[in-house]
């Protein structure tokens, strides 16, 4: 299928409500907003596909282009693996201009064969970027000639940046999987217990703080995709009997076509906050006993529920001093809005507005459940307006990504980053806990009160100069008092 094909067939998702209540018009132009002329893009398609892929920590990427969309890309999520590195070493072609008028491919070619010999990895992803996409480059055809001479896959990703948006290079990432892995390998220890998680992409061992949970009920993960994956768990996704979709927005797509494809049906979860990560549990678990699981796994998961939640509170109950009465500022976007709310309102801080930026309907609507019909719902608040509420104390903290934390900081009030780039992980029960203490800390910190004090030199004394005086071997003091 063409790039443009299969753009097109992206754009019209069926298991996308926010997508079918679109006109055909609308939904041709897709999902993502239109950028804006001059300001910061948030990263191509390239980008989102190598956010997406590049966690498969066991196979080689090699970015086909110049060298500038590998800098770009390289590993700037924090992604951890608890075994292989080889996804963190950086191999692109680096394209010049010579290579404009002469052609990529044969550079490529060459690449591929450098990399195998010197790693010998599982797979290969190649990934087009806008410069070959543009001369022409023929990247499949060069990816499938070098697989069959090396006899291993050598997988083309078709996502050059000028395709459109970060969430698009998700979802052509994900085509990828479907087109040229799941499904290639056979797995030799199936079993009714197997799950795959589509969607986390194991930021700062985030998949480490659930996983624990999953195994306590005799659920095996059989594929991350892409956390912390190998190549050959990916390869025999396709063998798992339920899908837990984890950021619906940009996977949706390959979650449906798993169901069409081999009949693994999934549910959308996430693991941010109490409720949630509860709600997964359960859910996963009913999922596998209509697929044949026991049936006790039912109760053995609410049991597990019970315990993991009521070992929590106990734990959270001494943030409660520190935190109650506290105002929060929440200026994220998707389940983020909401999934941390009622463990917050739980410990009695008030939640003064939220942002919907990049929120579902489905998302607005769990924002209601938790805070009622008047829910402070926002779109984007102008940095001045955010500027104003933090420093004249309307919120006493702020939650948001790490392109904001400026303005809290000018305001002098604490900021926690929860968006990606974040070094700290949040999720599940054990996340949750983490997210208050890192919460309890910054409230905390003796330097926001310093900071707001009047500096030394705007309260000092400065002295009349007759109050100077001379002492006796001609030396001037200046006679502070
Ligand atoms: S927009 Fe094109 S040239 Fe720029 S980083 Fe993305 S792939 Fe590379």
């Amino acid at each position: 299928m063409s790039l443009k094909a299969k753009i097109a067939d992206l754009f019209n998702e069926p298991g996308c409500a926010t997508n079918q209540a679109k006109t055909e018009t609308a939904r041709k132009k897709g999902c993502s907003k239109p950028l804006t002329p001059g300001a910061a893009a948030g990263g191509c398609a390239f980008d989102g596909a190598k956010i997406a892929l590049q966690p498969i920590t066991d196979a080689a990427h090699i970015v086909h282009g110049p060298i500038g969309c590998e800098g770009n890309a390289w590993d700037n999520r924090h992604s951890a693996s608890s075994g292989p590195a080889l996804y963190r070493t950086g191999f692109t072609t680096d394209l010049t201009e010579l290579d404009v008028i002469h052609g990529g491919e044969k550079k490529l070619w060459k690449a591929i064969h450098e990399v195998a010999a010197a790693h010998n990895p599982p797979a290969i992803f190649v990934y087009q970027t806008c410069v070959p996409a543009m001369i022409g480059d023929d990247v499949v055809k060069v990816c499938m000639a070098a697989g069959e001479k090396l006899g291993l896959p050598v997988i083309p990703v078709d996502a050059p940046g000028f395709a459109g948006s970060k969430n698009l290079g998700n979802k052509l990432a994900g085509e990828t999987l479907l087109d040229y892995v799941i499904g290639t390998r056979e797995p030799d220890d199936a079993s009714p217990f197997d799950i795959n998680i589509i969607g986390d992409f194991n930021l700062v061992g985030e998949l480490w703080q659930v996983l624990p949970l999953f195994e306590r009920l005799g659920i095996r993960l059989r594929a991350s995709i892409t956390g912390d994956a190998r190549f050959a768990e990916v390869a025999s996704a396709h063998r798992a009997k339920a899908n837990l979709l984890v950021c619906s927005q940009a996977l949706i797509s390959l979650a449906r076509k798993m169901e069409e494809r081999y009949a693994i049906p999934f549910m959308e979860g996430s693991f941010y906050g109490i409720t949630d990560t509860s709600n997964v549990l359960r859910g996963m678990a009913g999922l596998l006993v209509r697929q044949g699981a026991p049936e006790d796994l039912l109760a053995r998961a609410e049991a597990l529920i019970a315990e993991e939640e009521a070992r929590l509170w106990v734990a959270l109950e001494k943030f409660r001093p520190v935190l109650s009465g506290k105002k929060v500022l929440l200026y994220t976007g998707g389940h983020k809005s909401w999934s941390v709310v009622s463990a917050l309102q739980e410990l009695g801080m008030t939640i003064i507005k939220t942002s919907v930026r990049k929120a579902t309907e489905g998302d607005k609507e769990r924002i209601k459940d938790l805070m009622g019909d008047d829910a402070p719902m926002v779109d984007a608040i102008p940095p001045r307006e955010m500027y104003r509420m933090l420093k004249e104390g309307e919120a006493d903290i702020m939650l948001s990504g790490g392109r904001t934390q400026f303005v809290a900081l000018k305001a002098k009030r604490p900021w926690l980053d929860i968006n990606q780039e974040r070094h700290h992980a949040y999720a599940g029960y054990d996340g949750t806990l983490r997210l208050v203490e890192r919460l309890a800390l910054a409230l905390t910190n003796p330097v926001f009160e310093q900071v707001r004090k009047p500096a030394p030199w705007e309260t000092a004394r400065i002295p009349h100069p007759e109050e100077r005086s001379v002492s006796k071997d001609g030396d001037i003091s200046r006679g502070v008092k």
